[in-house]
């Protein structure tokens, strides 16, 4: 990438680099994943140190420019053959330049710049716990049917309450410093529009955007007594069914307040070392 026999046309994405607060690890980082091999650039040129692969540039690690506090991001640039009159071109159009237009050494001119939208950032809120409780039941007795799902989300009025309280918390911390101080758009959602003590506003701007986090569990948790709807035992085996086992998310008592995936390879694993060392014993 990023090498040419001709111009680039005007516009085109030309080159890339990484603005950084520790271009030491950086280069690590970067030199382990790909196979860089980035030369530390000395004083002379400010840090900016090239990365090669195959002989081939590619990148470059450097160290930040631009807004203070502004975090760690890689820069695409776009060429253009007037560097000067483009800069002039942006800040007419809303833009902001974070580096005025400079020299790079004998290669060309260059400048950093912000487009009048920004960047978007977002603080997602969750419930880990939810009261609400879905379910999943079979459609048909053909199991290639596939089963009726219901994931009821916030239809526990405490989880939408708790939605709200969430909601309200990213909004205080995204006018708190250093945040605010880097947020100077419009909030999406709710929206500008919308006041904190307008909780209904805030509780529909919540239900029309709930997602999940695709950790589903419990369908057949385990517990000792089916009387309450468990319906395995603490091995996995089916209440009133012989030799039938489940050994997957699904038998979670409870759902865990973290990823799903390690807890589900942890229950497989326990449940056939049991079964490869007792057996299809009570
Ligand atoms: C989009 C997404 C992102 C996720 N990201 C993460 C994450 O980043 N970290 C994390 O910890 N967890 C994550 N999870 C959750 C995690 O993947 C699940 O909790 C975990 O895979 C559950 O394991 P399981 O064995 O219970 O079910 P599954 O992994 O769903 O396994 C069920 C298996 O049964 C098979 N099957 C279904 N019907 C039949 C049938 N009739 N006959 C035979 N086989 C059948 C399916 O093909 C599947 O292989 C994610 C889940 C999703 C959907």
């Amino acid at each position: 990438m990023v090498t040419r026999d001709t111009p680039w046309p005007d516009g085109t994405p030309c080159w890339v680099d990484l603005g950084t607060d520790d271009i030491q690890k950086a280069i690590s980082f970067y030199s382990s994943q790909f196979g860089w091999e980035i030369q530390p650039g000395g004083p002379e040129v400010g840090g900016y140190s090239i990365a090669h692969q195959d002989g081939r540039i590619v990148a470059a690690v450097s160290p930040k420019m631009g807004a203070p506090g502004a975090p760690s991001a890689w820069t695409t640039y776009l060429a253009t053959d007037d560097v000067d009159a483009t800069a002039a071109k942006i800040k007419g159009a809303g833009g902001q330049l974070l580096a005025e237009p400079m020299d790079v050494m004998e290669e060309g001119r260059m400048a950093v710049a912000m487009d009048p939208a920004g960047a978007v950032f977002g603080l997602v809120t969750g419930l880990v716990q939810p009261y609400s409780r879905g379910w999943v039941r079979l459609r048909s007795a053909d199991p290639a049917d596939p089963p009726r799902i219901d994931v009821a989300h916030l239809r526990h009025p405490d989880d939408m309450r708790r939605m709200i309280e969430a909601t309200l918390l990213a909004r205080a911390i995204s006018r708190t410093a250093p945040l605010a101080g880097l947020a100077d758009g419009a909030e999406l959602a709710p929206g500008p529009s919308i006041g904190d003590d307008d909780t209904g506003a805030i509780a529909a701007s919540i239900a029309s955007r709930v997602d999940t986090y695709h950790h589903p569990a419990g369908t057949c948790s385990m517990g000792p007594d089916p009387g309450t709807g468990a319906v395995v035992d603490a091995r996995g085996r089916v209440h009133g069914i012989e030799r039938l086992y489940v050994a997957d998310a699904s038998i979670m008592p409870a759902i865990p307040s973290a990823n799903t995936n390690l807890p589900t390879i942890m229950i497989a694993e326990r449940i056939a070392s049991w079964l490869a060392a007792h057996g299809d014993q009570p």
